[in-house]
């Protein structure tokens, strides 16, 4: 069995008390920010140095030791360097690219907010992160704080959410809503608790990937003490990676599982980084053992500047197709791809049905054995 440890410190962090390191707030002032501090850490390529430069006003970087710990120096294609370090890649437009590829705006009836689908609307609280994933889709929004919604503005998408019936089910988004203060969050919470046909609430959050330190028992609080039988609170999180999978990240998630909320893992597709069955077999196993459900495998968007992460849906169904048999169902999730122009989610699914009535119902199960269902359908 493959043992969860507890994240590598890098060597320029050896002295830190072990207090402050794991004081997320410590973790958050002596985030990776320059080109200089970087490279002061790791060796970096010519094309990484330029593309930190190029992209410092655009979609910034920022690496909390904690996750930069996580990286192997001395492999220049490490998974986690790839999701946190710039590349040249982004400053392309690769084909089909757009900005707001999902059309968020254009289904936004109020500033904060996007009603896609009839019972469900997501709510951006705010445009932070504790690290900028590489593979954001929400390059637009996130990393520039002043285009985030004011207070005003989220009183505004509350009363929304109020005047609207059909609305049963909440994300609760950003940027990273644990970028917001727990007392923040709980108003948002109270607010919600407050309206009638509000059932869900989701929040999702990479904080426990990338800052668990921050998923403290003050949060899980808030979220133990909005749970009820009137509102049903889920977190989703984007572990995309086995390494992710830390004791620091097991204790996180243990802070919010005993304190009664579910947690879900939303894993992004990403070239170089988990395109192959094995990593993702190994992640989900692991994200079983800290009790997360291994929820989507989502197939990247065409956001503007991804392209080199972007994976061959091809792939994503072999991947698919390789996960059921090694795993229990419990360990299997959905592949979906998220249409543009808010054409919604729809799953990829291998090919199992072989032939259907008037012929005998016949699949292909998980060892590609082909086995007629004559008389059961
Ligand atoms: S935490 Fe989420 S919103 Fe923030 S940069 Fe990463 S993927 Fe984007």
């Amino acid at each position: 069995m493959t043992r969860i440890e507890s994240a590598p410190r890098h060597p320029h962090y050896a002295s830190v008390s072990a207090d402050e390191w794991a004081d997320w707030r410590w973790q958050q002032q002596h985030r990776v920010t320059s080109r200089q501090a970087l490279s002061s850490l790791l060796t970096l390529s010519a094309d990484e140095a330029e593309a930190i430069d190029a992209l410092e006003d655009r979609f910034r970087m920022a690496i909390t030791p904690y996750y930069l710990g996580l990286i192997d120096p001395e492999d220049p294609h490490c998974p986690i360097r790839r999701q946190a370090v710039p590349s040249l890649g982004e400053l392309r437009v690769w084909p089909g690219e757009r900005p707001d590829p999902l059309a968020e705006e254009l289904h936004s009836p109020a500033p904060g907010l996007t009603h896609r689908y009839p019972d469900r609307v997501l709510l951006y609280t705010n445009h932070n992160c504790a690290m900028y994933c590489r593979f954001c889709t929400r390059k637009r929004k996130v990393s520039d704080p002043d285009s985030a919604p004011r207070k005003g503005e989220l009183d505004e998408a509350i009363e929304y959410i109020r005047r609207t019936p059909s609305v049963k089910d909440v994300i609760v988004s950003g940027g990273d809503p644990l970028s917001l203060s727990n007392e923040r969050l709980a108003a948002i919470f109270e607010a919600l608790s407050d309206i009638e046909h509000v059932e869900t609430a989701r929040i999702g959050t990479r904080n426990l990937v990338t800052l668990p330190q921050r998923v403290d028992a003050g949060f899980a609080e808030v979220l133990k003490s909005y749970q009820s039988r009137r509102l049903a609170i889920w977190v989703m999180t984007h572990f995309n990676h086995p390494r992710e999978v830390t004791t620091e990240a097991w204790d996180a998630c243990d802070r919010i599982l005993t304190a009664g909320t579910p947690i879900q893992n939303q894993m992004v597709l990403l070239a170089g980084v988990n395109d192959r069955s094995d990593v993702v077999i190994d992640l989900n196993r692991r994200l079983l053992r800290m009790r997360v459900k291994p929820y989507y495998i989502l197939h990247a968007d065409l956001e503007e500047g991804i392209g080199h992460f972007r994976v061959p849906i091809a792939t994503g169904k072999a991947i698919m197709a390789d996960l059921r048999g090694p795993l229990s169902g419990l360990g299997v999730p959905q592949y979906v791809v998220d249409l543009p122009e808010g054409g919604g989610k729809v799953p990829v699914i291998p090919d199992y049905e072989l032939s259907r009535p008037p012929e005998d119902w016949r699949f292909r199960n998980w060892q590609g054995r082909s086995i007629s269902l004559r008389g059961g359908g």
